[in-house]
């Protein structure tokens, strides 16, 4: 009788393939406030822009006012807020 097929075929072929533990790891950076990414922020002015990675705020400068710029929503820029808003209270009282 003719033999059909090869006796060996599909035995084993993919089977589970092993997972690594490598795909995960990399989530989004929640947890820490200040990640890689986020803006920087003039506070004399308001002017913002993207944080660039490597580029730290403070070693920027406002293009339009030239103040040093500060990362938002840091403890710099928090600080600056209430003294600005502090300023504020006192000019129109
Ligand atoms: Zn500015």
């Amino acid at each position: 009788m003719p033999r059909r097929g090869s006796g060996r075929g599909m035995g084993k072929g993919m089977g589970r393939g092993q997972t690594t533990g490598i795909a995960r790891g990399l989530g989004k950076g929640d947890g820490q406030g200040l990640g890689a990414s986020g803006a920087c922020i003039c506070p004399k002015c308001g002017y913002r822009t993207t944080h660039a990675a490597g580029a730290p705020c403070i070693e920027q400068r406002c293009p339009s006012c030239g103040s040093v710029l500060l990362r938002e929503g840091s403890a710099h820029h928090q600080k600056a807020q209430k003294v600005q808003a502090s300023r504020q209270k006192k000019k129109e009282s």
